[in-house]
């Protein structure tokens, strides 16, 4: 029996949305390969509220992670982390010998536009990445202060990862400032694992061209250049299943109401919380909490394997506590195309089991 996942990526998908992946094969080199790029380029600046260009790639957010912080710190990056994915971003800088600098938060909670200033006022820095939904710990950051912040210094790159969030909560990339806005497929997008997309200003597009050691696969200018010169086609093959599925997905988001969905993800995360306030307590400072992922405290002892065993007959699955934070925390995932119903019944299922 195939599971709802309630884990926060990947994501159960749409059987008709799983059906484009099956599409036949186009060239990658043709006008219908530029044609199907267009048109989710189009479709995904509504999504972001963004006028830059789209950047697609064949690879998890990951990717475009590493690619952002190689291809466009030029001096050194001031890296925010609130938790496991914020981390990971000084780990590629470290490894790619990007100089850099690690700002880290407790967790559980979010990192301030104070902290964002006093960082970016000493001039050390010219590439900033935030993490706006903290996936291990459910926090969502404050994005509309930190970028009041970051627009006082014009030559900071602002980097976002919004991989758990984009497509649930609203995000408005140019209005906020962000020149690299990045997304998974696998996540509030509702799509199969594997593509991931950004925004790419065109500040980010000048700083790159300074920078002189990009890499090659995720030089962000080169997917940028193969936009601009090729129009719009991919530096190399890419999945033409996930930009088929995307394509057909990304209707029927707009099809819904990008507010609408926003308002339902806000629903399905209101009715997570007060169950889990009820019975357990909630792990983020109640002042940022993600309307996408709700992480809650194991405040008593269940055995969260067995749990999810007993789930799995029934046809969930839930998330254990990300690396740290296992068994001592759960996470359900409110994201995506799940409706209130759904969650309502997972609720009243666990409820179910645990009596
Ligand atoms: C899942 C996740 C990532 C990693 O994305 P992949 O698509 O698995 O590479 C990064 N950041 C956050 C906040 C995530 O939730």
């Amino acid at each position: 029996m195939a599971k709802k996942l309630f884990i926060p990526g990947p994501v159960s998908v749409a059987p008709e949305v799983l059906d484009k992946l099956a599409t036949p094969i186009i060239g990658h080199r043709g006008k219908e390969a530029s044609e199907l790029q267009k048109s989710i380029t189009h479709k995904l600046q509504k999504l972001f509220f963004t006028k830059e260009e789209i950047l697609l790639s064949t690879s998890s957010g990951s990717g475009l992670m590493e690619g952002a912080i190689r291809s466009c710190t030029g001096k050194r990056a001031a890296v925010f982390s609130i938790g496991a994915f914020g981390k990971r971003w000084f780990e590629m800088a470290q490894s790619n010998q990007v100089q850099a600098d690690l700002f880290e938060q407790e967790w559980g909670k979010a990192t301030s536009a104070e902290q964002v200033e006093q960082v970016l006022k000493t001039g050390k820095y010219d590439l900033i990445t935030i993490t706006h939904n903290e996936t291990s710990t459910g926090v969502m950051n404050p994005l509309a202060s930190i970028a009041q912040a970051v627009k006082k210094y014009p030559d900071v790159i602002f980097c976002v990862d919004a991989v758990s969030s984009m497509g649930g909560s609203k995000i408005e990339t140019d209005t906020l400032g962000i020149d690299i806005c990045i997304t998974s497929t696998q996540k509030s997008l509702g799509l199969p694992p594997g593509f991931s997309v950004c925004t790419f200003s065109a500040k980010a597009a000048a700083r790159a061209e300074k920078v002189p050691f990009r890499g090659y696969y995720f030089d962000l200018l080169s997917l940028y250049d193969y936009i601009k010169t090729k129009d719009y086609q991919y530096s190399s093959t890419p999945s033409l299943p996930h930009m088929f599925a995307l394509d057909y997905q990304l209707d029927r988001i707009l099809a819904e109401g990008i507010e609408n969905r926003y308002c339902r993800h806000q629903e399905m995360a209101e009715m997570v919380r007060e169950w889990a306030v009820k019975n357990y307590s909630l792990f983020a400072d109640s002042d940022y909490l993600s309307d996408t992922v709700t992480v809650i405290n194991n405040t008593r002892n269940i055995d969260i394997s067995e749990l999810n065993k007993e789930l799995g007959c029934r046809g969930y699955q839930i998330a254990n506590g990300y690396g740290k934070m296992k068994d001592k925390t759960f996470r359900i995932a409110h994201m995506a195309d799940y409706t209130i119903e759904d969650i309502a019944n997972l609720l009243k299922n666990i409820d179910d089991i645990l009596n």
